[in-house]
């Protein structure tokens, strides 16, 4: 498996293909963004929900937006998936043990154990503080940073700043979906952003 690059064959042995469960075949994009459900004034009026568990509920559908969203990351090159509190989670630690490197909660303020960083940062109303531990990445550690949904890019700015503080160097940024209309990615500085889906 070592130089393999997700977005390309597995194996090129006729043997392992056919071995290959059937959630291995490929989905298109397409595919992904038609089972992604639209749900109106959720959680409150005006705000047009992405639901992504019709894409976690059917195994070929996640599988194949797992391997969208790593594509061209070779094994090997990513030493810490960070995923954000919540549904970053879910897609972080699939690509980190699809990967075989490590997963990095970024949680809401209060929620982890240890001894933590903090970073605040503005909402429509109020604000907002996400937090890491102090040693889930240690000074130079190649990290990917993933999340489900990129809107106003306020939460993956305040998760870049809590990095900075621990020294990761980050690799680029992932989303399953980008609300381009809401210029989140502006917010990014100069770290290569890709969304597979753009509304
Ligand atoms: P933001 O900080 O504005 O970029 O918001 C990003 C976070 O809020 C992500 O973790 C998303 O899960 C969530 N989010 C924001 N807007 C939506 C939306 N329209 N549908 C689903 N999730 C959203």
């Amino acid at each position: 498996m070592l130089g393999h690059r997700w977005g390309e064959p597995w194996l090129d042995g006729s043997a392992e293909v056919r071995d290959n469960p059937p959630c291995m075949q490929s989905v298109s994009i397409a595919e992904i963004e038609r089972s992604i459900r639209n749900v109106p004034d959720f959680p409150k009026p005006g705000i047009q929900f992405k639901d992504i568990t019709p894409v976690l509920a059917d195994g070929r559908l996640f599988r194949g937006a797992m391997e969208h969203l790593l594509a061209g990351v070779e094994l090997g090159s990513v030493d810490k998936i960070v995923g954000i509190d919540a549904r970053g989670f879910i897609f972080g630690s699939a690509a980190a043990a699809m990967l075989g490197c490590g997963f990095v909660p970024v949680r809401k303020k209060g929620k982890l154990p240890w001894t933590t960083h903090e970073q605040s940062y503005d909402l429509e109303y109020g604000s907002a503080t996400v937090a890491i531990h102090v040693d889930a990445v240690r000074s130079g550690e190649r990290v990917l940073l993933l999340d489900d949904l990129l809107a106003t890019g306020g939460t993956a700015a305040a998760t870049l700043a809590l990095l900075d503080k621990l020294g990761a160097r980050v690799l680029g940024i992932r989303f399953l979906i980008e609300l381009s209309f809401l210029s989140g990615r502006d917010r990014l500085g100069n770290h290569p952003v890709k969304s597979l889906i753009t509304y």
